[in-house]
């Protein structure tokens, strides 16, 4: 299962916060696990993909239904997380357009959304057997994403560097860093999303099949 895309959250029927996200590196590690002959379901945020029919797509808006989706996916063996979830949320969401300034400032009041990759790193009763998460940062990195791994129960983390403009979001160029429990890293020079993804996609695997006790 790969999250992947951002979420949209309403405020009322026609504005919303969303981010920058394309969905692009997600569903490229979809597609590579794909034609490694993963069964594969990709959960999608809203994004101007044009999803192969190579990969199964659940297509979501906001936070909640995209939790809702992964919970009625699990079990599975492989969660990765590479979706640019909203963190936070409009309470309520207005029927009728809210008027200018007055409605807007007076009624919009935000929470926090959930976090659906700690939500899988911490599950005891489906937790799958490796949960990848991935870690956007402008500055410390590698600290700030390991932190991260360990505050919501990852095996495997991708740090990627947002701070340039000509890779990470809304680039057809990545990036990245692997790092694992252990803390060790393993960088990826820049190249395509697609072949970041096929990289991704075969460590992945490997550990998968290297930690497999049934495997023979
Ligand atoms: O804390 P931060 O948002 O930087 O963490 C990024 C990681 O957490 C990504 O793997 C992202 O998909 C996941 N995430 C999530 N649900 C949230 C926020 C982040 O699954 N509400």
């Amino acid at each position: 299962m790969v999250t992947t895309g951002s979420t949209k959250e309403y405020l009322d029927p026609v504005r919303y916060i969303s981010n920058e996200s394309s969905g692009k590196q997600g569903y490229e590690i979809a597609l590579a696990l794909s034609k490694l002959g993963v069964k594969t379901t990709l959960i999608a945020g809203p994004s101007s993909i044009n999803f192969s029919k190579d990969v199964k797509v659940k297509n979501v808006t906001s936070a909640k239904e995209m939790l809702e989706k992964v919970k009625n996916s699990l079990p599975v063996d492989i969660a990765i997380c590479a979706a640019a979830v909203s963190d936070f949320k409009p309470r309520t969401i207005a029927k009728n357009k809210l008027r200018k300034s007055k409605d807007i400032l007076d009624v919009v009041r935000l929470e926090k959304n959930p976090d659906i990759l700690e939500f899988i790193g911490k599950n005891n009763k489906n937790r799958p057997r490796i949960v990848v998460g991935f870690s956007a940062e402008t500055e410390n990195l590698i600290s700030n994403s390991y932190q991260k791994l360990k505050e919501k129960y990852c095996d495997i983390i991708i740090a990627n560097d947002v701070s340039k403009k000509n890779t990470g979001f809304n680039s057809e160029y990545n990036k990245v860093s692997i790092i694992n429990k252990k803390g060790k890293v393993e960088s990826i020079p820049k190249n395509k999303k697609s072949y970041i993804a096929s990289i991704i996609a075969k460590k992945i695997i490997d550990k998968f099949l290297v930690d497999d006790k049934t495997f023979n």
